[in-house]
């Protein structure tokens, strides 16, 4: 607590991201990063950036690359909202579209742990609904009647940390159900093995889809992220971002994203070894005695009967892997893995197997 903190500022729950850290020789497989690296045409863009032109403010609007983006995915430039990483296109949905006379936003339990935290942020009321005993999110729990028409119904597709994804059906049941509350499908996975709902966006003007370039284009460190949906939703964000920075997606962004998303052969190919790479590694794990949920994700979340998460995570860590473990109720147990190149899998296989070998 300090004297020159705003009213609001003692009162929030910072999210805390996975470690980034500073010493080498690392494995890093807690922050769900893409084990290859950006497209090269993505850095050779930046590059060709990284001069006077600096010295100009960049286009407010992105235009460039929610132009490609709207092309790719067959819909209008006034459906693309760009932003500076999938988290501050959330944070702008959050002030822009949910905050509707106290109505509440309905999430999963379990669930991207940003959604609470911005929830706090904005004064959004929460109402939480316990996904299944086996962690997959049951779909009649939202497609009842709410005391309180919700303002909004969030959820990440495949979830994040469990991996599970729900088909398009089911996310269309959903906003059928709620015509009057925007659904927002957070993709940041999609791309790893989930049905995007962009397919959905004719039929309803209340989805709207979050993407991000973060992980399945190996762009985390550039930060950009985009959401796709009705005109309406569109302007709705675009007004927030308007009034608060104009510039959200420097030149480096914008032009190392715009070349990232049009080279298609190098994104296929990097995405299909990280899923061959999961299939994998689930069976690993699986032979090691742990349950695994089912992952349409970069990464897998498992459990092992006879060990704590934070014990297995520690044991890890002296072996120099990284990964992630939650101390959120229910899923104490887990441990959150990316998946990495074929290699760091198999290392990570082979040190587990020590562990768990090595421990009564
Ligand atoms: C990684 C992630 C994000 C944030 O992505 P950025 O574009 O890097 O901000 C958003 N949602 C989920 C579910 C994520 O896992």
């Amino acid at each position: 607590m300090s004297r020159f903190w705003s009213d609001q500022v003692a009162g929030l729950t910072p999210y805390v991201p996975g470690e980034q850290p500073k010493v080498n020789n690392l494995l890093k497989l807690n922050t769900n990063e893409h084990p290859y690296g950006p497209s090269p045409r993505a850095i050779n863009a930046i590059r060709e950036q990284a001069g006077d032109a600096l010295r100009l403010y960049p286009d407010p609007n992105s235009t460039a690359l929610r132009e490609a983006i709207a092309q790719a995915h067959g819909i209008g430039l006034d459906q693309v909202f760009v932003g500076n990483g999938s988290d501050e296109v959330l944070a702008h949905v959050f002030h822009g579209l949910f905050l509707r006379q106290g109505r509440p936003l309905v999430m999963p339990d379990i669930t991207y742990s940003f959604y609470p935290t911005y929830c706090k942020l904005y004064g959004v009321p929460r109402q939480v609904i316990p996904l299944a005993e086996d962690f997959s999110l049951r779909v009649e729990d939202y497609t009842a009647t709410f005391e309180t028409a919700p303002a909004g119904i969030i959820f990440a597709n495949p979830n994040a940390p469990t991996g599970i994804a729900l088909s398009l059906t089911e996310i269309a049941s959903i906003a059928s159900a709620h015509r009057d509350s925007v659904i927002v499908v957070d993709e940041a996975y999609v791309d790893f093995g989930a049905e995007s709902a962009v397919a959905l966006l004719p039929e309803f003007d209340n989805i709207l889809v979050v993407q991000t370039f973060s992980k399945s284009r190996s762009l985390a460190g550039l930060r950009v992220g985009f959401a796709l949906g009705s005109s309406e939703l569109i302007q709705g964000l675009v007004r927030v971002k308007d009034s608060f920075n104009s510039y959200p997606l420097d030149r480096l962004a914008q032009a190392g994203a715009l070349a990232s998303f049009l080279d298609t052969e190098y994104f296929e190919e990097t995405r299909r070894a990280v899923m061959l790479a999961r299939d994998t590694l689930q069976g690993q794990l699986l032979s090691l005695g742990f349950d695994v949920l089912p992952s349409k994700a970069n990464f897998v979340f498992a459990r092992h009967p006879q060990y704590e998460g934070a014990a297995l995570m520690q044991a890890l860590r002296e072996r120099q892997i990284l990964v992630r473990h939650f101390t959120a109720p229910r899923i104490q147990q887990f441990l959150r893995i990316t998946v990495g190149t074929q290699d760091d899998c198999h290392r990570l296989y082979t040190e587990l197997s020590r562990i768990v070998a090595d421990t009564p």
